[in-house]
């Protein structure tokens, strides 16, 4: 009897060990994305568990960071605009502002997770895209004379106090990456070392496919397919930002969902920007801020980020990249006829 119950788990154990290393891919929809991870060579049971894991994880934050469905974010957001001081901030809220904080001075305000009233003004905190004409420029104009920022914010013992009731958060240029960030740490705690994971095109990438690097592919700024390829081996994120998803279209205008926070205007003339960084949450504000930068600006916000891959398209499709992204970069069928090369961003 007893043997009876062992041989089948034995057997198992034994297809387990013979098992030839392969790839597998799991799809999660969360954020609105589709969220694919792709472990190498991983125990079925570990995978499962960090992938329940992470689905609860982006579940948690999708909530507790959504800017405006009801949520912690919205609730912490009503609080400023009443001119509230020391608000009670649950400690995943505390983190993504001081991180933001500190991204918002590298990027010299360029990326600014306070901008939440603008970005109601042009209509993109709302789940479908906006149209009709762009709002009212008194309406704008006022926003960008109270300058709402990150610097307006300080953290005491947990509590948030602002200086600006103007300041309205909105991190939808940074959770993805900080999102990302966490399901590799979870990968990572059920000894999984070699993954990505993929939120709709943008990436963090981990280990190796047996020893080869993992092949990643670079959004195409219009329309489908990839624009380029690269090879990732270690630790690395890629991330796209760019004006090609989300806009809001006027008698046959796009007004791009990326504003710059000077003027209170949609970007022009960029469209997108790709920025590798190890760590998922500074790629993908790096990527919005550099949107924002444009190409006179970019190369300086990026050192000031500590960044070391940029590529930029901008809309005559022209291809900006400093030498060290141009040796990783291996371009489609087609290569963009004009590529300008900067000079290095490493000092
Ligand atoms: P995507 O991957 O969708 O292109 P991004 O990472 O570039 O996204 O983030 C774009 C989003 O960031 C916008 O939809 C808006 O919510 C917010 N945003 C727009 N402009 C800024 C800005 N200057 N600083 C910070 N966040 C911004
Ligand atoms: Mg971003």
């Amino acid at each position: 009897m007893k043997k009876r119950i062992l041989t089948p788990l034995l057997l198992l154990l034994l297809v387990a060990c013979s098992r030839p290393p392969q790839s597998e891919t799991v799809e999660l929809y969360v954020f609105g994305t589709l969220v694919t991870i792709t472990v190498w060579d991983a125990e079925p049971a570990a995978r499962e568990a960090a992938v329940t894991e992470i689905n609860q994880t982006f579940q948690r934050m999708h909530h507790e960071w959504h800017a405006w469905k009801p949520g912690p974010l919205v609730e912490i957001n009503l609080a400023i605009a009443r001119g509230e001081q020391a608000i009670a901030l649950p400690p995943s809220i505390a983190s993504l502002i001081s991180r933001s904080q500190q991204l918002y001075r590298q990027s010299e305000g360029l990326f600014n997770p306070a901008i939440g009233g603008l970005l109601g003004l042009w209509g993109f905190q709302g789940d479908g895209r906006p149209n009709g004409p762009p709002p009212d420029r008194e309406a704008i104009a006022r926003w960008v004379s109270a300058a709402p920022g990150m610097d307006d914010l300080s953290i005491n013992d947990g509590l948030l106090r602002c200086a600006n009731p103007k300041v309205q958060l909105d991190f939808g240029a940074f959770a993805k990456g900080v999102a990302v960030d966490h399901a590799i740490d979870i990968l990572r705690a059920h000894g999984i070392d070699n993954a990505i994971v993929n939120g709709g095109g943008d990436l963090r990438a981990i280990g190796s496919k047996g020893g080869a690097p993992w092949r990643v592919g670079i959004r195409h700024p219009q329309g489908e397919g990839v624009l380029a390829a690269l090879e990732i081996k270690g630790d690395e994120s890629v991330f796209t930002s760019g004006n090609y998803e989300r806009y809001r279209e006027h008698e046959g205008v796009r007004y791009a969902h990326i504003l710059d926070p000077r003027s209170g205007l949609p970007v022009e003339g960029i469209t997108s920007v790709t920025v590798l960084h190890e760590n998922g949450g500074i790629a993908d504000a790096a990527a919005t801020a550099l949107v924002v930068a444009g190409v006179e600006d970019w190369h300086r916000i990026a050192r000031q980020m500590g960044i070391h891959y940029v590529m930029l398209v901008d809309e005559a499709g022209t291809v900006y990249m400093n030498p060290a992204m141009q040796q990783r970069i291996e371009f489609a069928a087609e290569a963009p006829a004009t590529i300008v090369i900067s000079t290095p961003l490493k000092p």
